[in-house]
């Protein structure tokens, strides 16, 4: 498969995601170089002159012209029925957007520029025509990234998807006793991880962590090292989905030292004093999500206004466009139906209102601690928000989110002090 470029033109320049994980905005006097290296005109770009670091942005277009990171909800159907789902996945929504349907929006995030891709559930293997989802995105600009509970693969299925991919398999523990997930083993575990590594499919490993495995979460990260797998992804669990129905499993301020003990002691395992960039030793597919990440959190500063429908977006399995998954639950996030609609014609014209909310407008930041600190929140969230307070311009994070977002902050400057760096794999 090749590599091309994803791009869009912002304000007379060009924000784009270049073949070695670097997403920058570039001058306009790059394009042709970009048609011709997607075109394979070129064989090679050296976009690095070309970097501008002042971002023009204009009033009335603070949002991207395309989602920088977007999801497409394949299915809500679910071989599991996990106490934390984010989604609250099981079954299929009603009237779920057909495989053309999907390729049609696919085919539009191409030609609008969309940097990144995910693809998730529900469990995604459980649609018939997974495999041929996943590589006809493939075949697009942009990097597609795919969430899975890993259970569902086999050989067969491993053998079909194509090597430009990333996939992020999710986990909450390995003991069969204490998941809230269950179906899932380490012998299951090593052998779904071999087959990756054997059909050279780059992937990425996330626990769920939550009120029941947190005593579990360092031998998980023991069992990753000593296998030679990568360093599992630290997941909080929020209160949305079906884990806001099964509160009882969400930590609280009483679990905080607890889990920052073992938060520390997993973190450490994977900390290295090598010379080496931070990202040695990963695939260039996480390094494409890490980095459109970055862009997205830049972007968030630069205009003081939160990711979701300016920089983000979540289509759900029934072609609805909401900011982000955390609205799911709220049909007053809903931008549009892609049964009416074209994506870009919601993208463009919907979200006006949303559109025009900043930082400012979340009323619990003034005096919290973590924004007098000056770090850089994620939880301007509406979703969470009102589900947490029953507003959504107060705060996204529970109190035990917080503190872990405050003492997480100081142990990493004190690693970055010390020059560590953290390993996102080992090889
Ligand atoms: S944790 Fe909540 S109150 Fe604090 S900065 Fe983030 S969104 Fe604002």
């Amino acid at each position: 498969m090749d590599q091309k470029i994803p791009f869009q033109i912002l304000n007379s320049q060009i924000l784009a995601l270049f073949p070695d994980g670097e997403v920058e905005f570039v001058d306009i006097k790059l394009l042709d170089d970009i048609i011709s290296y997607n075109d394979h005109l070129l064989s090679e770009i050296n976009y690095k002159p070309y970097i501008l670091t002042d971002i023009i942005f204009t009033n009335d277009r603070l949002f991207t012209p395309a989602p920088l990171i977007a999801f497409i909800e394949i299915t809500n159907l679910c071989n599991l029925k996990c106490k934390h789902c984010y989604a609250n996945s099981q079954y299929r929504r009603k009237n779920e957007m057909s495989t053309s349907m999907i390729f049609q929006l696919l085919d539009e995030f191409g030609e609008m520029g969309v940097l990144q891709v995910f693809l998730t559930g529900g469990e995604i293997f459980t649609h018939k025509d997974a495999v041929e989802i996943i590589n006809y995105a493939a075949t697009k600009n942009f990097t597609t990234q795919v969430f899975t509970n890993g259970i569902l693969l086999t050989e067969q299925i491993v053998a079909s998807l194509p090597g430009n991919i990333g996939l992020a398999i999710s986990f909450d523990t390995a003991d069969p006793v204490k998941t809230v997930r269950g179906k899932m083993d380490y012998p299951k575990l090593k052998q779904t991880f071999e087959l990756l590594n054997k059909f050279k499919i780059p992937f990425r490993t996330a626990i769920s962590v939550h009120k029941y495995n947190i005593q579990d979460i360092i031998e998980t990260y023991e069992w990753s090292i000593k296998n030679n797998y990568p360093r599992p992804q630290w997941l909080e669990t929020f209160a949305t989905g079906r884990a806001l129905k099964n509160k009882h499993i969400l930590p609280t301020e009483e679990n905080f030292k607890e889990i920052f003990e073992v938060y520390k002691t997993c973190m450490d395992k994977f900390c290295t004093m090598d010379n080496a960039d931070e990202l040695q030793g990963t695939a260039i597919e996480s390094i494409h999500a890490i980095k459109t990440i970055q862009m997205v959190e830049r972007l968030e500063i630069a205009t003081g206004k939160p990711k979701l429908a300016n920089t983000m977006v979540y289509v759900n399995s029934s072609g609805d466009v909401y900011p982000d998954s955390s609205c799911l639950d709220y049909e007053d996030f809903i931008g549009g139906s892609l049964y009416d609609l074209s994506f870009f014609d919601i993208w463009t014209n919907a979200f006006k209102e949303l559109r025009k909310n900043s930082f400012t407008d979340f009323k619990g930041c003034d005096k919290c601690p973590i924004n007098v600190s000056g770090i850089h929140c994620n939880f301007r969230d509406y979703g969470l928000s009102q589900n947490l307070h029953g507003d959504p311009f107060y705060c996204g994070a529970s109190d035990y989110i917080k503190l872990m977002i405050l003492r997480c902050a100081e142990y990493w400057k004190e690693k970055d002090d010390k020059g560590y760096k953290l390993k996102l794999l080992i090889n």
